[in-house]
């Protein structure tokens, strides 16, 4: 079961949206939820970390520094509305590696063909 539904990328960090319907903030080194608080790690930063989120995350506001992290986010943005309305199937690690692939001239045709390929 994922620990994590959906995220945004933020200045400093990542607001995540949890299975449960909850809302946390990430950054690099730490998780605002109770369990990270007691443990010093959660199932939310475990699975950051292992779905490369936390590489997303750039230590100046986005808004004075690389504007790539915040473009990359929206591309993933974009991506998991798209497979969403064709109804494909697919993973936060796809997203991750599809994000890379899209260009401008990338055609929704492409896209599916990539999203429903076994080994990316
Ligand atoms: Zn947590």
């Amino acid at each position: 079961m994922p620990k994590i539904q959906n995220y945004e990328v933020i200045d400093n960090g990542l607001i995540i949206t949890s299975s449960s319907g909850s809302q946390y903030r990430i950054t690099k080194s730490a998780c605002s939820c109770k369990g990270f608080g007691f443990r010093r790690n959660c199932g939310h930063y475990t699975e950051a970390k292992t779905l490369g989120l936390l590489d997303l995350i750039i230590d100046k506001p986005i808004s004075v520094f690389l504007q790539s992290p915040y473009i990359k986010a929206e591309r993933i943005k974009s991506i998991r509305y798209f497979l969403t309305k064709q109804k494909i199937d697919f993973t936060e690690e796809l997203l991750i590696a599809l994000e890379p692939r899209m260009t401008r001239e990338t055609r929704p045709e492409q896209l599916i063909t990539w999203a429903t390929q076994e080994n990316l």
